[in-house]
């Protein structure tokens, strides 16, 4: 259930019952050619409705549509806010479904940059500190990357595994476009503009990527994710 389409009583009763909270945090960030700027939404969005649909009592908090971002921050259409903004907002959404009973949560983060997670991490490290709850941070993208045949370098931001996954999710915002690109090490410098880092926009290569092995990827995640929750959050 999603929490904005249910009722206060509605959500009160189910926490009542020990509910799970998912919070998908996403972005708004470019992604080549093809792929929306929400992509990094849609795929946690996508990872929390299939677990509740296949797990009882969970509930889905609405996703948080901003990260934190270095490599993408300049491309057009990206939406970046700061460390401490989102370290912020993240503690202050938890803190408030806790104020309201909630005592286990899965966080899943569409986004994994680094800075971006360490935000998040603080966040949820605060409130674990602070509170007697349970709360459990992942990123689809990094379980996803666990998928056996996707363990190898080279793909990563809207490249195969991506745009796979989108044409699984929502196949009518996904561009005709197949781009292929690949990471620079810029060797220790800081740049001012790190999207030199990706001058093509994308890492890897998206010709071979497909609604098929898209959906077998998704699957992947929900049902390791499941397991963990099973294992750690029950
Ligand atoms: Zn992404």
């Amino acid at each position: 259930m999603r929490i904005d389409s249910i009722t206060a009583d509605d959500f009160k009763k189910a926490v009542s019952k020990n509910a799970l909270v998912i919070l998908p945090i996403g972005a708004t960030e470019a992604h080549g050619a093809h792929l929306p700027l929400g992509t990094d939404t849609f795929q946690p969005e996508h990872i929390a409705r299939e677990i509740s649909e296949r797990m009882d009592n969970v509930l889905i908090a609405p996703a948080l549509p901003y990260g934190n971002h270095s490599s993408m921050k300049n491309v057009p259409g990206t939406i970046s806010v700061t460390f401490d903004s989102l370290r912020s907002v993240v503690h202050d959404i938890l803190d408030s479904l806790i104020w309201h009973g909630v005592t286990r949560i899965l966080v899943i983060s569409g986004h994994c940059g680094t800075s971006h997670m360490a935000a998040v991490t603080e966040a949820c490290r605060a409130i674990v500190m602070e509170h007697d709850v349970r709360i459990m941070l992942i990123s689809d993208y990094e379980v996803m990357r666990t998928y056996d045949p996707f363990c190898y370098d080279g793909d990563g931001h809207g490249g195969l595994a991506e745009t796979s996954r989108m044409l699984d999710i929502c196949p009518d915002i996904v561009n005709n476009e197949r781009p292929r690109g690949r990471f620079v090490d810029a060797s220790g410098m800081v740049l001012r503009d790190a999207s030199q880092c990706m001058p093509d926009g994308v890492e890897g290569d998206t010709a071979d990527a497909s609604a098929v092995l898209g959906e077998e990827m998704n699957n992947y995640i929900t049902d390791t994710v499941i397991r963990m929750i099973e294992r750690d959050l029950k």
